[in-house]
């Protein structure tokens, strides 16, 4: 049924449906019904330059009247040219070889066939293992789901998947350790050393992880020194880096790659939501071009969509990081994002559930738990992942949760509004969320 009542033909997850949307503007969004809604979460993280952008809809019609479609075998296009270029000249140096693609998944998916592609091209077939983070989100594709560290979504296909090594993600604020203290992250990063050498180092072919965690772990941000170590031992024991900059590529964090706080340069980056903010379907895996270049060389990349490239949505891509750019929308992250962090730590005074709050730039989250002093999570019966969204949704506010640590002990929601929110956007949200914590009380 859809939420008139009548006779629906589509399903997604669940039975749950929604509000049919009727239109969206800057960071609200209305129903049919007129009930006006913040967007507190751009979506899943995706529309970072907010709703219904002028110039971004202008770009994407003049493309309209030209050409929405020219299959890659038969035509180079002119968009994906440029926001190939575009692309190249923000990640770091070398990493000059764009490979479109239509979503997250898909991007990830592209980076470990093309690690493994060139493991074989070099001579190296033995390195097959993709090392990952617990907990981890990577997509719903067989291959970049067998990289998720979330047993609630992998277990019905385990049987179907080649087991994938993971590690601890580097969760200081849960083990008790300082994560402004160097020894915590080369802790961490040494896990991956230890699994590396454990797995036989000539099996590993890579290893992938967030920079700035996405829903997984709630805007997880890594302890000093664990980012720069973590390349350290890759390059030690000749394994790939890829950084899945599926959400936090595009601005979100005040840099445009979360890695770019730390000045690490992975071999490859995979990149979705932010980079056509939503409004076409649009990710990109960005790779250095010694790893593509004797993947080309042995005969070329088994692997490609369709829509690959597609002009419209590239068009819609470029105008997006115009906008970014023009506009200052990464400073501008940095600033209200700034603001939001202190209003959202503020909460830790009033409720004392409230028992973490973390992220960078606009990429912000909190966590629900039933005792700070052990970061107990709240009975999984309460059902807060579920109940505080809903609550804010009938709020009027839009927020995003997933349930954590390894499925179904901990609350975590995150706060993302688009890029272009102000202090008083701030205020709203900020009302919004005390209002909805006072009922879930
Ligand atoms: N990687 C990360 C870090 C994500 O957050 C997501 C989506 O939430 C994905 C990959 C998968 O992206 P998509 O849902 O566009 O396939």
């Amino acid at each position: 049924m859809t939420s008139s009542g009548k006779k629906s033909y589509l399903f997604y997850q669940t039975r749950r449906r929604r509000p049919m949307l009727d239109q969206a503007r800057d960071v609200y969004m209305w129903d049919v019904d007129g009930k006006r809604y913040l967007d507190g979460s751009s979506g899943a993280m995706v529309c970072n330059i907010g709703h219904s952008n002028p110039h971004v809809l202008e770009a994407m019609r003049r493309q309209m009247e030209k050409s929405t479609f020219g299959y890659r075998l038969h035509f180079e296009t002119e968009p994906a040219e440029r926001l190939a270029e575009k692309t190249a000249s923000l990640t770091p140096a070398g990493l000059d070889k764009v490979f479109f693609v239509s979503g997250g998944s898909e991007a990830v998916e592209s980076a470990i066939k093309l690690a493994r592609q060139h493991a074989v091209a070099v001579g190296e077939a033995q390195r097959w293992k993709v090392i990952s983070r617990q907990p981890s989100y990577h997509g719903c594709t067989l291959g970049a789901l067998a990289l998720t560290g979330y047993a609630p979504l992998t277990a019905p296909f385990d049987a179907m998947m080649r087991p994938m090594p993971k590690i601890p993600a580097p969760r200081a604020y849960l083990d008790g350790l300082d994560p402004d203290d160097e020894a915590t992250g080369h802790r961490y990063a040494d896990m991956l050393e230890a699994r590396i050498v454990e797995e036989g180092p000539e099996t590993v072919l890579a290893f992938i992880n967030e920079p700035v965690g996405g829903a997984s772990t709630g805007a997880l941000v890594p302890p000093v020194g664990y980012m720069q170590r973590i390349r350290e031992i890759c390059d030690r024991y000749g394994v790939l880096l890829i950084h899945d900059e599926v959400m936090t590529g595009g601005g979100r964090t005040g840099r445009f790659f979360g890695a770019d706080h730390w000045g690490v340069a992975p071999d490859i980056i995979a990149i979705s939501k932010g980079f056509a903010a939503g409004y076409a379907p649009l990710g990109a895996m960005v790779a250095h071009e010694r790893i593509v270049d004797p993947v080309l060389d042995a005969g070329g990349f088994l692997h490609g969509f369709t829509y690959a490239g597609n002009p419209l949505a590239c068009a819609a891509g470029l105008a997006v990081i115009e906008e970014i750019e023009t506009k200052g929308m990464m400073e501008n992250a940095i600033r209200v994002g700034d603001v939001l962090k202190s209003r959202l730590s503020a909460l830790m005074q009033r409720y004392p559930i409230v028992g973490d709050v973390r992220g960078k730039g606009l990429m912000l989250a909190f966590e629900l738990v039933a005792n700070r002093e052990t970061m107990q999570p709240l009975p999984k019966e309460l059902g807060a992942f579920d109940r505080l969204v809903e609550i804010a949704y009938d709020n009027g506010l839009i927020i995003y949760s997933r349930r954590t640590r390894g499925g179904y002990e901990g609350d975590h929601f995150m706060v993302c509004p688009p890029m272009i929110a102000t202090e008083d956007h701030v205020e709203e949200i900020m009302d919004g969320l005390t209002r909805s914590l006072d009922t879930f009380m």
